[in-house]
Formats: C-alpha cells, sequence, structure tokens
C-alpha cells in the first residue's frame, strides 16, 4: 500500500491522503535533540565503538530502574537486552527461544510482520479470534494450546485494533496458563510487545504480565513514543521470575551478535537515560488522540463499527453490514477507497477480514481528505 501510495503521489495533480503506513508524524522531542548534542559535545573517546552485545552496562542499569518503577518487578540491569527496536528485539528472542515446530499463539488481529518472524525459525503462528471489542478470547486461547506452544505473543495497546488488554483479562490469562502449563516440562513464555504502551492518551500505565505470570518477557521502542523508528532503538526485558533467567539472558546477548545486530545503536542507548529523565522528552501524544477521535467519529456516522481509541494512532473499524461480502469486503472497499486517492490496508493483512486499518500519524489535511473520501464511498 506504501509503493502504491508512492506511485500514486506521480500525478502531482492531486493530494493522496495516505493512511498506510505506521510512520510517526510527530518530530522526536526538543530534549531528544539537546540529549543528542550534549553527547556530541562532550564525549570520552571509545564511544563509537563496538561494545558489550547486550548493550552499555549503565543504559541497561538505568533502564531497569525505570522499569522497576513502573511495574514495582525488582528487574536487574542484566535482565535489560538493548535492541535494534522492538522487531530487534523480537527477532532475538525468536532466534533464542523457539525451534523448529514450536508453535506461537497470537490473538488476531495482530501485526503482520510476527508471522515472518515466526516462520525464520521455523516456528508456526496459531492465530485465536479475539472476543467482542478485540477483548482477549480466553476460550479461544486456551483451545489454541497444545503440546508445540512456547509462547503466547501479547500486542497491547494493539497494533491494528489500539486496544488495550485490561488487569482483569490478563489476571485470568495468568490464571489459564498456570493451568494450561502443569505436566509440562517447561512453562509457556508470554512475549508482550509494547511499542505503544507510552502513547496512550490519558496517560495510564498499559497493565502487564510482567506483573502477574513469571515465565514473560517484555518488548519495547521508542520507534513511536519519541518518534525515532528510523533510530533503531529497543530492548527486551526479561521477569526476574522467569524459569531460565540467566540462560536467556546470555541466549539474547548471543542472537544480538549472531544476527548480525552486534549491538544497538551506540548513541541512541546513550540518549536514553538522558531523554526518558526529562520531563519534556516524549511526543505530544494529544495530536494522535485527537486525529484518531475524528476520524472514529466521522466512520461512526457512516456506520463503521470501533472501540473508543484509547492508545497509539490505529484504528481498525469493521465494515458497515450494508458493505459485507463473503471474504469481507475489505479488499473491495480498500480499491474504492484507491479510486478516490485514500490509501487505507485491508484487515485480512492483520488475520481480520471486514475491516479496515488506518494510520492516523498524519497531518490533518489528510485526515480531511480521507474523511471526504469516505463519505464518497460510503455514504
Ligand atoms: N510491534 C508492533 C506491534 C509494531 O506495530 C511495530 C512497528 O510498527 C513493531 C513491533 C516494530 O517496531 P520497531 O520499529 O520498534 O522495530
Amino acid at each position: 500500500m506504501f509503493e502504491l501510495a508512492a506511485q500514486l503521489r506521480l500525478d502531482r495533480a492531486a493530494p493522496v491522503f495516505d493512511l498506510s503506513l505506521g510512520n510517526p508524524s510527530l518530530e522526536p522531542p526538543a530534549a531528544w535533540r539537546r540529549a543528542v548534542l550534549e553527547l556530541l559535545t562532550d564525549e570520552p573517546p571509545g564511544m563509537h565503538r563496538y561494545m558489550t552485545n547486550a548493550g552499555f552496562g549503565e543504559v541497561r542499569a538505568f533502564v531497569a530502574a525505570h522499569e522497576a518503577k513502573r511495574y514495582g518487578v525488582p528487574f536487574e540491569p542484566s535482565d535489560v537486552t538493548m535492541s535494534v527496536g522492538a522487531a530487534g528485539a523480537l527477532n532475538v528472542l525468536a532466534q533464542a527461544m523457539l525451534d523448529p515446530g514450536d508453535e506461537v499463539v497470537v490473538p488476531a488481529p495482530y501485526f503482520s510482520e510476527y508471522e515472518h518472524y515466526c516462520a525464520t525459525v521455523g516456528a508456526r503462528l496459531v492465530v485465536v479470534p479475539s472476543g467482542p471489542g478485540f477483548a482477549l478470547d480466553l476460550a479461544a486461547i486456551d483451545r489454541a494450546i497444545g503440546p508445540r506452544t512456547r509462547w503466547l505473543l501479547l500486542n497491547s495497546p494493539n497494533n491494528p485494533t489500539g486496544v488495550i488488554y485490561d488487569a482483569a483479562q490478563l489476571d485470568a490469562l495468568a490464571r489459564l496458563l498456570a493451568r494450561a502449563n502443569g505436566g509440562r516440562g517447561r512453562a509457556i513464555a508470554v512475549i508482550e510487545d509494547a511499542p505503544y504502551r507510552d502513547l496512550v492518551y490519558d496517560g495510564s500505565v498499559v497493565p502487564s504480565m510482567l506483573t502477574r505470570y513469571p515465565d514473560t518477557v517484555l518488548v519495547t521502542s521508542h520507534s513511536k513514543d519519541l518518534g525515532l523508528a528510523g533510530e533503531r532503538i529497543g530492548y527486551l526485558l526479561i521477569s526476574p521470575r522467569l524459569a531460565d533467567r540467566e540462560g536467556l539472558t546470555r541466549a539474547a546477548a548471543y542472537c544480538t551478535r549472531v544476527l548480525g545486530f552486534v549491538n544497538a545503536p551506540a548513541l541512541m542507548q546513550r540518549m536514553l537515560p538522558k531523554v526518558l529523565a526529562d520531563p519534556e522528552g516524549r511526543v505530544d501524544v494529544s495530536v494522535y488522540a485527537n486525529k484518531c477521535r475524528r476520524m472514529a467519529g466521522a466512520l461512526t456516522e457512516l456506520g463503521f463499527e470501533l472501540p473508543v481509541p484509547r492508545a497509539g494512532f490505529f484504528l481498525f473499524p469493521a465494515l458497515p453490514e450494508r458493505m459485507r461480502t463473503e471474504g469481507g469486503g475489505d479488499v473491495e472497499l480498500t480499491e474504492r477507497l484507491v479510486a478516490e486517492r485514500t490509501i487505507v490496508v485491508p484487515g485480512i493483512a492483520f488475520g481480520a477480514p471486514g475491516h479496515l486499518r488506518l494510520s492516523l500519524a498524519t497531518d490533518d489535511a489528510t485526515v480531511d481528505g480521507a474523511i471526504a473520501a469516505f463519505c464518497r464511498v460510503c455514504g
């Protein structure tokens, strides 16, 4: 869809309303520029050389303390492995933990790259439907768990739906997994992918399995909340209660090296303690919130159904009944919107036909143009 938008843009006579890509539209906060300039102005020799594969010790110590404060969990610096974005961390974990034939249970809709990350290590995604409002369907998860299940992969706040799994659902999930682990040689690991957790509109802390389930690893990045997607900085965080905590720490460092990342970018690691300690070290999430709310309002009036936006910059509306077809209708509607120079992604790409994904990481003129196009096509 991104390529298609680029092609349409070649015809400069008319604008293109591109809602396809989750590329943050907000620039990094001023605190980021200050931190990088400071680091470059006053640096001892050797700051751009190779380092321990897991990252700078002082940065890992900062992250461990920062996360301990957030979750009330006593993380050690060794629980943190700095990564090349959340995608790098997920691939490191896949390489470290999954064997060919292993199964990864994931609620739909899901970030479509997961399938490819698993495929590189010969693991298989087992997709389970979600409940109403995209809540976790615990019975469906229970049914999907089999002898080869190695991971449950959760993404909250979710791309594409924007939904946050609430504390009660996660409590119930932890109980379910504890039951499912009975008699297994090795516990199922929860991998929590959370790059949108600091883009929650009301600023609340997103509930995490880290405080509920021992075998949890959280993955995050600053691609979205600091607008640094191209700079590739993130980390993975191992629960101190994970069964083979030390083994996974060593495996993560080894996989960071042999996957060719070698280590996370040095300058971006070193800016983190400065920016995260700065009260202005965040993008203004209200900008995304306003665009999501405006678009959600317009879509609701046209008969689409979607949860109230609470986080991130994606919407995942269900098509109105009158526009559904046997296959879902999302591909057909996407094509009709393309004819109006408006680009969205059909829900089938996320394992949920009958929906569209819209990224509101864009400017107001694009939102206006896209709303007008939706009214022409669906009104
Ligand atoms: N996980 C989810 C759910 C995402 O939406 C994305 C990026 O869009 C990623 C992981 C990868 O993010 P990063 O840029 O940090 O690698």
